[in-house]
């Protein structure tokens, strides 16, 4: 089959490779009908995922019709639509059985699809913990609609769901890109009084403008002035920070009303910096990024009822024949991408 794999550091290729077959009697093995190509991966292919094994397929976002399963699964047969959870997990152990499974103790825990393990920018893919790591796809719901489900949305419905917004809140959110459109939609689920998002890119100002006409957009530049404006108390009462750079991090306590909620989602290069001293009563409660993937079901029962559509930042569908050329443009950001499918 054909396999898009991390050749070496800076290089993916597509490679055919032999089907990969059951390992464990919790496996299923899934033949992937739609994928997608995330920021991660690009991590990934620039050496800045350090954990990420030389030799295994990339991709982590699809999803699939199950082919076959090991003897331990319940949860789903050949022949049902699924999606693939970025995360592994067993189900088990203390952090699985609060909730935390992105901290999940097994060796394969965690984000280990496409990372550590071979992942699915490949005709088929073999998934650990199937009961846990794929959820049937209802009937309705096409693969399109489902493609995010397992990573990116169910990072924006965790992000919402911790971030503690309330009825009338003013929400504030840095970053307009996928993610960041997923953490969107998501809060608009807590029936927030207002939200603005921040974002530098003005083509994708005017896709959150286009697409959500009732939310507010705004320039990193003019946003501490333009948040404490548009809202009740001097500051946001919940800042979901999705973009992950010094600037953002800063804006992100600086746009916050005193005791709200700081929720972290991006991913830093570096470490970045609490200026104590200038935040000194300001109270704020910091909570902070790596998505517990456990509300998937949750989430398809929301798009199956029309609640969540992520189908808009679909810009591009490539085969997987072609899956460098979809890398390319979506790392250069050309011709609009939010993001891109790939059709095995
Ligand atoms: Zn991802
Ligand atoms: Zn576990």
């Amino acid at each position: 089959m054909l396999a898009y794999t991390y050749t070496a550091p800076g290089t993916f290729t597509l490679l055919e490779k032999p089907r990969p077959v059951l390992q464990d009697p919790r496996d299923a093995l899934v033949r992937v009908t739609l994928a997608s190509i995330c920021t991660s991966d690009l991590h990934i292919k620039h050496g800045s995922v350090p954990r990420a094994v030389p030799g295994i397929t990339v991709g982590h976002e699809m999803v699939g019709v199950v082919e076959a399963v090991g003897e331990q699964v319940k949860t789903v047969r050949p022949g049902d639509r699924v999606t693939v959870n970025v995360e592994t997990f067993c189900g088990e152990c203390f952090f699985c059985r609060h909730g935390y499974v992105n901290n999940c103790t097994d060796p394969n825990g965690g984000w280990a699809l496409g990372c550590r393990i071979d992942g699915g920018q490949a005709e088929y893919v073999r998934v650990p913990f199937a009961d846990q790591g794929l959820n049937p796809i209802p009937e309705g719901v096409s693969d399109r609609q489902a493609l995010f489900v397992g990573d990116i949305l169910a990072t924006g419905y965790w992000a919402a769901r911790i971030g503690e917004i309330h009825p009338g809140d003013t929400v504030f959110i840095i970053g307009a890109g996928p993610t960041g459109i997923c953490t969107l939609l998501c809060a608009m689920l807590h029936q927030p009084g207002r939200i603005i998002v921040c974002e530098q890119d003005p083509a994708r100002r005017e896709f959150v403008r286009a697409h959500y006409p009732t939310v507010l957009t705004v320039a990193p530049e003019e946003a501490v002035d333009f948040v404490r404006s548009h809202s009740d108390h001097g500051g946001a009462d919940a800042v979901l920070e999705v973009a992950g750079t010094p600037e953002s991090f800063r804006l992100a306590w600086q746009a916050a009303r005193p005791n709200a909620v700081v929720t972290v989602v991006a991913l830093y290069d570096g470490p970045q910096q609490l200026p104590l001293p200038e935040m000194y009563g300001k109270n704020l409660t910091f909570k902070t990024g790596g998505v517990d993937g456990c509300d998937c079901a949750e989430i398809l029962e929301l798009i199956r009822q029309g609640k969540i559509d992520t189908t808009p930042l679909i810009t591009h569908t490539y085969p997987l024949a072609q899956i460098a050329e979809a890398y390319a443009l979506f790392e250069e950001r050309r011709d609009g991408v939010i993001k891109v499918a790939i059709q095995p």
